[in-house]
């Protein structure tokens, strides 16, 4: 199973690519996390990253496509995997099709509404597992329950950021949704509701066609 996960920000690419990579024993390979990793320890990589990532713009083309390519090298990725927040232009799509084939790509759609309630509602812990304030709250406020540690507001989740981040996908990202339409790639899934009902309607959709 090597899979994409596309739609905008705050679509629930993040939530479902978890639970996938879970039901079908695969990694799930997060380009946003990784980053944000890199980051957090201060690598080159990251501090590249960083710069732009908090003004909401995307890191360059060649920079997430050599991190993926290693990535994809490692052996766990052999049996399949499911992609995360890449590819996110034409040219990196362009660049994974050359390092491996794809069996399917879920476009989540979601409203504007709900995309700008979900973000708004985000908050994560350094470790990377994420709630929402309304619809999955942690037990504790503002604390995380898998490790204990407090939970923060993403940098790029603040409304300015997240204005220019929603920019980015419609004049970059928009485009791979035809794009992988004309592959007969394109597996489109209703992407509101909770986050049982969407994994629901992924994973049927995903054996009707496999
Ligand atoms: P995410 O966690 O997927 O929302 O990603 C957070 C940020 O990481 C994005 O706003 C970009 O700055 C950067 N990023 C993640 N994946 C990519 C990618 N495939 N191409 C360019 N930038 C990316």
């Amino acid at each position: 199973m090597r899979l994409v996960l596309l739609g905008p920000p705050g679509a629930g690419k993040g939530t479902q690519a978890a639970r996938l990579a879970a039901k079908y024993r695969i990694p799930h390979i997060a380009t946003g996390d990784m980053f944000r990793a890199h980051a957090a320890r201060g690598t080159p990589l990251g501090r590249q990253a960083k710069g732009h990532m908090d003004s909401g713009a995307l890191v360059p083309d060649e920079v997430v496509i050599a991190m993926v390519r290693e990535r994809l090298a490692e052996p766990d990725a052999r049996r399949g995997f499911v992609l995360d927040g890449f590819p996110r232009t034409v040219p990196q799509a362009e660049a994974l099709e050359e390092l491996t084939e794809i069996d399917a790509v879920v476009n989540l759609q979601v409203g504007p509404e709900v995309i700008i309630e979900r973000q708004a509602g985000r908050r994560s812990c350094p470790r990377g597992h994420v709630y929402n304030l309304r619809t999955h709250p942690p037990r504790r406020p503002g604390v995380c329950d898998v490790d204990g540690e407090p939970l923060v507001q993403r940098e790029d989740d603040k409304p300015e950021v997240v204005r220019q981040r929603l920019r980015e996908y419609e004049e970059k990202t928009k485009p791979l949704v035809d794009y992988y339409h004309r592959k007969s790639l394109l597996v489109t899934v209703h992407g509101e509701g909770s986050v049982d009902e969407v994994f629901y309607r992924i994973t049927e959709a995903l054996e009707a066609r496999l």
